[in-house]
């Protein structure tokens, strides 16, 4: 036949011209050859049996391969790339043929093309219609995704904001008793007390929820200052020295390179961040236990840690206790203190921690052996932090210009 001789000739230019034309990235450029090849040995097979269909396999894998393929990447659908390839070899077939072989060539092509075009198009819409139904299937997912939240942020409102509720009800109530009766028996200052640790207790529960919910939707605003690690976990030491007293515990700080050196971070969710990871420590180690912090500087890095001999988290657990509303263990275990020995609490502390971090640039994890309350096998929490030395507002770059000035002066002594 003398359309497939025509085909033939212009073979290698036709390899060579579309290997250029699509331009690929250098690592496909050769399994590309490879299907331009098929391809060109099934369009000759198609002119010989007079049969389009012989191109449907190589299109259906093509379908398939397109998702992941630079070709996506551009934006190009398969039928906008099977129609470059008939269009260039009637450019080839014009400019390397005979007028008269060129004619009968892209005539013998014109019905394949329209056959591969229809084809083509088929597959590309039910490629667009698996692509909707993932996309489906995602959006569902993430919606039972939020009604679970959303139904353990009730579970969580109904059994944390109840009890400083409660406290501060039972307190007014001994307080409009006190004033009806006069009663000298009942201290004042205690029951204001008792109101005023409700009060706090429902504000802080609010606080979380508040940051929680911040983090979830990105709108967590830092504001960068120069922060010193070290005089940071000095504050959150003093804090907790009546409480790390009371249970008997011992808290160790280890001073560590890096730890006097000021990096830009946000002073007060850095505290908050500390806080949270040291009020766990307490709160999950017996009395009598050991908190050890410490860190180390690393390229880039600061890393702190706070390791305790405590509890212990089993490994299944290592990543859920970062989730929202996820307390491991028992479950029905609710807040009933900031330091108790597994006081347990909203169960926001995690979330909140990573979050701070993770705004910051950094991550947190936990090393732990496992669970165990007779073994106490202990966590270490580690927090990566980058010791950015310039903040990535240029506001605050402005105002803290002199102390970075005078800090790069230092480090190229
Ligand atoms: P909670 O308010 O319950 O303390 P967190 O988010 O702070 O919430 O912690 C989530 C869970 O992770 C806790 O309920 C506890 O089971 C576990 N956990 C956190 N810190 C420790 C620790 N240092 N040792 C053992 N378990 C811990």
């Amino acid at each position: 036949m003398q359309s497939i001789d025509s085909l033939n000739r212009i073979h290698t230019t036709w390899i060579a011209r579309l290997v250029e034309e699509f331009a690929l990235s250098e690592g496909v450029r050769e399994s590309f050859a490879g299907e331009l090849q098929r391809f060109f040995d099934f369009l000759a097979e198609s002119l010989r049996n007079a049969n389009p269909a012989a191109l449907n396999q190589i299109l259906l894998d093509w379908s398939r391969s397109l998702t992941q393929s630079d070709f996506n990447d551009r934006g190009e659908t398969l039928v906008s790339i099977c129609n470059q390839l008939f269009l260039s070899t009637y450019k080839i077939a014009e400019n390397e043929l005979s007028d008269t072989d060129a004619l009968a060539l892209i005539r013998a092509l014109l019905p394949v093309q329209s056959q591969v075009i229809l084809f083509a198009g088929e597959l590309e819409k039910q490629r667009i219609i698996e692509q909707i139904t993932t996309d489906l299937d995602k959006v569902r997912n993430e919606m039972s995704r939020l009604d679970k939240s959303k139904s353990d942020f009730i579970s969580v409102a109904a059994h944390e904001l109840k009890t400083p509720l409660t406290l501060i009800e039972g307190y007014g109530a001994m307080l409009r008793e006190l004033l009806q009766s006069f009663d000298a028996n009942i201290n004042i200052a205690q029951v204001l007390e008792g109101m005023d640790q409700g009060a706090r207790r429902l504000r802080q529960i609010i606080n979380d929820m508040i940051d929680v919910s911040l983090i979830d939707n990105d709108l967590l605003t830092l504001n960068f200052q120069p922060v010193w690690v070290g005089r940071m976990i000095n504050i959150v030491k003093t804090e907790y020295e009546p409480a790390i007293r009371d249970r008997g515990q011992i808290l160790e700080i280890h001073q560590f390179d890096g730890s006097d050196e000021w990096i830009f971070a946000d002073p007060d969710r850095i505290l908050q961040a500390i806080r949270n990871l040291l009020s766990n420590a307490v709160k999950y180690t017996p009395d009598g236990g050991k908190i050890i912090v410490g860190g180390r500087k690393l390229p880039g890095f600061l890393e702190i840690t706070i390791a305790d001999t405590g509890i212990g988290i089993d490994p299944d657990d290592q990543l859920r206790i970062f989730e929202k509303f996820n307390r491991i263990g028992d479950s029905t275990r609710h807040s009933s203190g900031k330091i108790k020995f597994k006081g347990g609490g909203p169960g926001l502390g995690l979330p909140i921690t990573k979050g701070i971090i993770e705004a910051h640039g950094g991550t947190l994890w936990v090393e732990s052996t496992g669970y165990d309350e007779v073994e106490y096998p202990g966590s270490i929490f580690h927090v990566l932090l980058p010791m950015h030395k310039e903040p990535p507002d240029t506001t605050f770059a402005k105002l803290f210009r002199p102390l970075i000035e005078m800090d790069k002066k230092q480090t190229d002594k």
